[in-house]
């Protein structure tokens, strides 16, 4: 076969990196593999014989169903320590125990023992911790959307968790939304590049003099503000800084070395392709912080709502308007800092630690230009 008779795929600026195309392919001819800057993307071989199935299920090339918008909730899980253990209120594990309750499965995203981020699968509650946190590096899905589809068929109950692009990915591959599915994503600011978060974790085990064997990306610490990065080397050692004083920190907060796509990210609004979505919640008037971190949920569906009101989560209703004032994830894309380019050049062909120096410095960071919510912020808060 010619080259030219290979189907054409979204565009490498625009994958997501979903694996639709490669899991459902008929003829296993599409491999994900990682390019220069460390995401995977798919590769067609020559078993490839041009059938046009993964075109078919590329949710890029797919107009997206416009949904009626969502309800979004204040929520928080009553349990404290899953509330310090979670990145914003809990309302993931709250979802994990009811899936397993019912006898189902869990997907999520888990670190693995070389610290590289993969999907896996939970079946007891002792595991959910596993999946608990936000890992802001892309989770390798690896034969996920398949296993999912394999506890469908067996009548299982499934609960997947994910970024907006890896669900979308999922009913794009399944070519439907059985009734035994239910999933979650959550506000997502982008995901970072595994092979850079390949390099921290090369640099801390030589800089350490061991092998870096667990890591928290944003630990809550009591009375204070800013997340932890921690991690734990073997022989006992520890790295632990605020986050957004970590090199690793500055750069997730400049959004230098995420996916491409994801500065054209199709999801960052309201309309969303799982049942629940899940989110932080930011400017919390000081009275509600004393509640510990809560979440905010957004109810997309009808299945979503009937799961809701079975969770046993604390909730406040709240108007979508406010929610998207505060998650600047719900209001668009992650603008590309100019120097993300030059930033991977020189990866190539400079020391990593050289690179760090001169692209995370730790000057104070000014945030992202121009949000033109900030006052619309201060008003609804007000008004409160
Ligand atoms: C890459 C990334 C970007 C994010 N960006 C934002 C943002 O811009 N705004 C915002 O409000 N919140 C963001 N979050 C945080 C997100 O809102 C919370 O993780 C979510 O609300 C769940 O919080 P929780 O307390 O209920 O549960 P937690 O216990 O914190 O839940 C963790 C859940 O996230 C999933 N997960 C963790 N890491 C990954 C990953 N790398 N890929 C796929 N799934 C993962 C786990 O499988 C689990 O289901 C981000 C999280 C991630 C992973």
């Amino acid at each position: 076969m010619t080259e030219t008779a290979k189907p054409q795929l979204a565009p490498r600026d625009l994958c997501t990196g979903c694996g639709a195309c490669s899991s459902g392919c008929p003829k296993g001819a599409i491999h994900m593999v990682r390019d220069r800057e460390g995401f995977l993307y798919p590769q067609i071989s020559d078993g490839c014989v041009s059938c046009g199935h993964c075109a078919h299920v590329c949710p890029v090339l797919k107009q997206r169903e416009v949904r009626s918008q969502p309800a979004a909730f204040i929520v928080w899980n009553e349990n404290e320590t899953v509330r310090v253990q979670s990145t914003a209120g809990g309302v993931f594990t709250a979802l994990a125990e009811f899936a397993l309750e019912s006898g189902g499965v869990v997907f999520g995203a888990a670190v693995d023992e070389k610290l590289q981020v993969r999907h896996i699968a939970v079946k007891n509650k002792e595991d959910i911790r596993m999946l608990r946190g936000a890992k802001p590096i892309q989770s390798e899905l690896g034969e996920a959307y398949q296993q999912v589809q394999m506890y469908l068929e067996q009548g299982r109950f499934v609960l997947f968790s994910g970024t907006p692009c890896q669900v979308d990915g999922l009913y794009r591959f399944l070519g439907e939304h059985p009734e035994n599915l239910l999933t979650c994503d959550f506000a997502c600011g982008g995901v970072v590049s595994p092979g850079v978060w390949g390099r921290f974790v090369e640099s801390m085990n030589y800089v350490k003099r061991h092998r870096a064997v667990e890591v928290r990306f944003c630990e809550k610490m009591k009375g204070e503000k800013d997340r932890r990065f921690r991690v734990r080397f073997e022989g006992g050692g520890t790295f632990d800084a605020p986050l957004g004083k970590s090199q690793m920190g500055r750069g997730i907060a400049r959004r230098l070395f995420l996916r491409p796509a994801c500065y054209h990210c199709a999801y960052a609004n309201t309309n969303r392709p799982a049942d629940l979505t899940m989110g932080a919640l930011w400017d919390l008037p000081k009275e509600s912080c004393q509640k510990g971190s809560v979440s905010l949920l957004l109810i997309n569906t009808v299945k979503g709502a009937h799961i809701f009101d079975r969770l046993p989560l604390k909730r406040e209703g709240w108007a979508l308007e406010e929610a998207v004032a505060d998650n600047a994830a719900l209001r668009g894309a992650a603008v590309q800092p100019p120097d993300r380019q030059k930033f991977f050049e020189e990866l190539e062909r400079l020391p990593f630690r050289k690179v760090c120096d001169r692209f995370l410095s730790l000057r104070p960071y000014q945030g992202q230009q121009g949000d033109k919510w900030a006052a619309l912020k201060e008003k609804l808060w007000k008004k409160r």
